[in-house]
């Protein structure tokens, strides 16, 4: 099939062979017919010579003028080329009439041309170019008074010229055609030669758009063709390279975009979601589709465009969706030279709230807890101070209860100090392997007669061998006192308390169960919090700071293990400390 290029090479091939032609048609055309005509013209001067003229002037002048003069020219008729096409004749000057001549036909069908117009009129007549269907020279014999008496002419129908005329035509026409048959051909060749590689660019161009850096364009030639493919093959290698490295950058940015911890949500000029991040979808509480309007998104949070995009700096705004309680960053995006997006960055703030909430309880609560002792040593002091006359018991009982609270403050402190170095990882833990048996059987034995005073039975139930477990004895056994303690503390007389344990593959737990007053269902989850406490008065009664279960849960954690808590409310409760075994190949469940 033709293709453009095809076509156009074609086109010009042919034209430069018809033009070619026509321009050496013409110019052959025409040398002939000069050839032809100065040949005539020639042979006529050769023939007609001043003194033939004279001699045929001579025989005109006699009796028998015209016939003398045809017999000359007879004799002349090979010189002249007479034949069928070319014919001598003598006229009568004053009719025009034809006399005699080789060519009688020509008696009633001779035209008077403008050279026999000339002879009549005395002149040689020899224009030869001006004429048309023939050519001829006419010239006049005059008699001695200068009369014309006669005229002779020659005369060339021209058919000889006309046909070589027409046989060179026909053999440049064959030239032109053969000659277009071969353009066609070379140019269908030629451009197969120029249009197979473009061809083959095109198409390696085609796959290249469409993401296929595959093989490279084969280079046939050094042409220019080869140095374009080579280019080509150049310029697809930088390309490649580019693309592949804005796609690890645009993965990076694209995995940091995912996985970063603030949500980020991207609107074009029209307000029309751009982007969105699974963080900034799981704050907002669902799943946002391209193109959502910015207004569906954030609800009555009207932002004033102009406010972020006069300074060029970012708003800040704290927005709640649904419990959550967010931060949002508004900045202007940049999407072209004239259209300004806007970005949002959401931090969600509702734990950071929560921890300030619980830290200003905390501060509360310390207050509170340290005010308390405070207020009764100051009562008993300035009463102290301000009796002159309390009786020595009364003021031993004041002074007791002085150091009793300073005792309580000394404790408090002691244990926030505790926290404050669990949360600060500042507690050294000197882990070892530990035998929780021994641990918990001396506890067991140490509590024994606190038990007794509170009229529980005391039992324990250990196996007689415990895995050993990586910790630091003096913290474990803090919280093992802790929790034994608790139980009976909060116990009833006659209750018992009942350390057991449980080994598994991954753990040892030890135990506490008790009988006595339990925990509330709704108190459960609060039990580690610091200073919370459920039954006040009897906490306050044994010493209790509040403090106890929050220490123990941070030691526990600390050691890779933990506490969980049990409990019905008036029948009991049973407390779990779990220690990952030391010989222990997986994590603990
Ligand atoms: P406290 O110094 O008051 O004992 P803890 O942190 O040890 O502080 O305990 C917090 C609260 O949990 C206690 O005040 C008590 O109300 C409750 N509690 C702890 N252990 C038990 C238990 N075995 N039975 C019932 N209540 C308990």
């Amino acid at each position: 099939m033709f293709r453009s290029l095809h076509m156009k090479l074609v086109l010009v091939l042919v034209l430069l062979i018809i033009s070619v032609m026509i321009v050496v048609g013409t110019f052959l055309i025409n040398s002939v017919a000069e050839y032809n005509i100065d040949d005539f013209r020639e042979q006529m001067s050769s023939v007609f010579t001043p003194e033939l003229i004279l001699t045929l002037e001579k025989h005109a002048a006699g009796e028998h003028g015209a016939v003398s003069v045809q017999e000359i020219l007879e004799a002349y008729s090979t010189q002249l080329g007479i034949d069928s096409n070319r014919a001598f004749y003598v006229l009568d000057p004053f009719s025009g009439k034809y006399l005699s001549g080789s060519d009688d036909s020509l008696a009633g069908a001779l035209e008077i041309t403008p050279n026999i117009v000339s002879a009549i009129s005395g002149e040689v007549g020899q224009d030869i170019r001006k004429l048309d269907g023939s050519f001829d020279v006419a010239i006049p014999l005059k008699d001695e008074a200068g009369e014309v008496r006669f005229i002779v002419g020659v005369r060339d129908n021209k058919a000889e010229l006309n046909d070589l005329t027409w046989n060179l035509f026909s053999i440049l026409m064959r030239a032109m055609f053969f000659g277009l048959i071969a353009a066609i051909l070379l140019s269908i060749l030629l451009s197969k030669t120029i249009t197979t590689p473009i061809e083959r660019l095109t198409s390696q161009a085609s796959r290249i758009a469409a993401g296929d850096f595959g093989d490279k364009a084969q280079i046939y030639s050094t042409d220019e063709i080869g140095v374009l493919t080579e280019t080509f093959n150049n310029m697809a290698e930088v390309l490649e390279h580019t693309l592949e490295e804005i796609d690890g950058e645009r993965n990076k940015l694209d995995t940091l975009f995912r996985h970063m911890a603030d949500g980020v949500a991207a609107f074009d000029a029209d307000g029309a979601l751009l982007h969105v991040n699974p963080a900034a979808e799981q704050m907002l509480g669902r799943s946002l589709s391209i193109g959502t309007p910015y207004e569906e998104i954030f609800p009555n949070l009207y932002i004033e465009k102009d406010d972020i995009e006069s300074d060029g700096k970012f708003i800040e705004v704290d927005y709640s969706a649904g419990a959550r309680m967010l931060k949002i960053f508004f900045a202007p995006l940049r999407l072209t030279e004239t259209a300004n997006g806007l970005m949002a960055v959401l931090h969600d703030i509702t734990e950071q709230q929560k921890l300030d909430e619980s830290r200003r309880e905390f501060v509360a609560n310390v207050s509170h807890e340290l005010r308390t002792p405070l207020t009764n040593i100051k009562g008993y002091t300035d009463t102290l101070i301000e009796s002159d006359d309390l009786d020595k018991d009364t003021e031993k009982r004041f002074l007791g209860v002085i150091s009793g609270e300073t005792d309580r403050m000394a404790r408090i402190v002691k244990d926030l100090l505790t926290l404050t170095r669990l949360d600060y990882n500042r507690m050294e833990m000197s882990m070892e392997p530990t035998d929780l048996r021994a641990i918990t059987l001396g506890i067991k034995e140490a509590m024994q007669i606190d038990a007794e005073n509170h009229e529980l039975t005391l039992t324990q139930e250990l196996p007689d061998k415990l895995p050993a477990v990586m910790a630091d004895k003096a913290r474990i056994e803090q919280v093992i006192t802790n929790i034994v303690s608790n139980a009976v503390k909060y116990n009833r007389p006659g209750g018992s308390v009942n350390i057991s344990a449980a080994v598994s593959d991954a753990q040892v737990d030890i135990i506490v169960r008790d009988t006595g007053i339990g925990i509330p269902k709704e108190d459960l989850p609060r039990i580690f919090e610091r200073f919370y406490r459920v039954d006040k008065a009897r906490s306050r009664a044994s010493g209790g700071t509040g403090l106890g279960l929050a220490i123990s849960r941070e030691i526990m954690l600390q050691h890779g293990g933990d506490i969980l808590f049990d409990s019905v409310f008036g029948e009991g409760s049973t407390v779990t400390l779990r220690f990952p075994r030391a010989d222990a190949k997986g994590e603990a469940k």
